[in-house]
C-alpha cells in the first residue's frame, strides 16, 4: 500500500480551511432554473436546489462544499421543507437536480426517514437527479428508487483515472469502486452522470487535458451516460497551498473547450463543461470562449 502524502490526508486538508458561510438549516443556500440539453435530446428546463445539510463525511483535496453544509445534521422535516420554499419560487421544470453539497444517501445528511416525504414532494418532475459518493449506492438508494415516480440519476465524482493523482486527491474510491457503483445503478434503471476534474493539482496543463480525456472515454465505457468536466478551483484553502507550492495551477479555459469538444466528438453521452463558476478562470478576453462553451452545452456538438 502506498504510503499517504501529507497532503492527501484528513487532518492537513482540514488544517487548511477558513470558516464555513453561515447557512439555514430550514432553507436551501441557494436555487435556480437553467436550460440544459436533456437526455431526451433537446433543451429542457431543469431546477437545481442546493441543499442545506450537514458536511459529507468524505474529505476530498478539492473539495469546497463544505463550506455551504452545517457542523450537525438537519432536523427531520427540514429537507422537505427546503425543497419546497424553492419550489414556490422557480417557474415549473420537468427535472430537478437535488444537490446537498455530498451524498444525497448519506443519512447523517440526508434523514433517512423523510425520503418518502422528498419523493413526493418531486412527484411532478419527470427526472430527479441526485448526488453520492460510489461507496454510498446501495439499499438506501434502490429504496429511494422505488419511491420515486419520476426517472431517477445519480450524478458521482470520477474526478480522474490517473490513478496515483485519484489516490492523492484523498477520495477514498477505486475506479473498481466505480465501475462498480455504475454497474449496480444501470441494472436498477438508473441514469448515471460523472463528474470530472479538468487539471487537478499534480498535473501540467497538457496532463490535465490527455487525463481528462482518458476519464470521459473510460466513463462511457463503463455506461455513464452525461459526463460534467469540472475546471479544477481554488477556494477551499488546500488548493491555495497547493498552488504556492506549485502543485497547482488552474486549468485555461481554453483547455476546457479542447476536453468538452473532445468528449462531444465521441458521440458516447452527453458532455458539459461546468459553468456555474467559470469566473475563477476566465478573463475578460475569454468572452468568446465562454460563448463556445455555452453553445456546446445547449447543443452537444463540438465547435474547436
Ligand atoms: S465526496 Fe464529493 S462532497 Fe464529499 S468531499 Fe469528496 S468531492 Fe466533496
Amino acid at each position: 500500500m502506498n504510503k499517504p502524502d501529507v497532503e492527501s490526508t484528513d487532518e492537513w486538508i482540514l488544517a487548511q480551511r477558513g470558516p464555513r458561510n453561515a447557512v439555514d438549516p430550514s432553507r436551501p443556500y441557494a436555487f435556480l432554473n437553467e436550460r440544459e440539453f436533456s437526455h431526451r435530446s433537446r433543451l429542457e428546463d431543469v431546477s437545481t436546489v442546493f441543499l442545506t445539510n450537514s458536511e459529507c463525511p468524505f474529505r476530498c483535496l478539492m473539495c469546497d462544499l463544505w463550506k455551504n453544509t452545517t457542523s450537525e445534521s438537519v432536523q427531520p422535516g427540514q429537507i422537505v421543507e427546503q425543497i419546497r420554499f424553492a419550489l414556490d419560487r422557480l417557474p415549473p421544470a420537468p427535472h430537478i437536480k437535488l444537490y446537498n453539497s455530498g451524498n444525497f444517501f448519506d443519512p447523517n445528511a440526508i434523514p433517512e426517514c423523510d425520503h418518502e416525504a422528498i419523493a413526493e414532494s418531486v412527484s411532478c418532475f419527470d427526472t430527479v437527479i441526485v448526488e453520492s459518493h460510489p461507496k454510498m449506492i446501495g439499499r438506501r438508494c434502490f429504496a429511494f428508487r422505488e419511491m420515486l415516480d419520476a426517472d431517477m440519476h445519480v450524478a458521482m465524482g470520477l474526478e480522474t483515472i490517473h490513478p496515483e493523482v485519484l489516490r492523492r486527491l484523498n477520495k477514498r474510491m477505486t475506479l473498481d469502486d466505480f465501475s462498480t457503483a455504475v454497474r449496480l445503478l444501470r441494472k436498477m434503471g438508473v441514469g448515471v452522470r460523472a463528474f470530472i476534474l479538468l487539471r487537478p493539482p499534480f498535473m501540467t496543463e497538457s496532463e490535465g487535458i490527455d487525463w481528462a480525456k482518458r476519464s470521459i472515454e473510460w466513463a462511457f465505457e463503463q455506461g455513464v451516460e452525461c459526463c460534467t468536466i469540472i475546471p479544477t478551483r481554488a477556494g477551499n484553502g488546500a488548493m491555495e497551498t497547493l498552488a504556492r507550492s506549485g502543485d497547482f495551477t488552474p486549468p485555461a479555459i481554453a483547455s476546457l473547450e479542447e476536453v468538452v469538444a473532445r468528449g462531444l466528438s465521441l458521440h458516447a453521452g452527453r458532455v458539459f463543461a461546468d459553468l456555474w463558476d467559470i469566473a475563477e478562470i476566465a478573463r475578460d478576453k475569454d468572452r468568446e470562449a465562454i460563448n463556445r462553451l455555452n453553445q456546446m452545452n445547449r447543443t452537444q456538438i463540438p465547435l474547436v
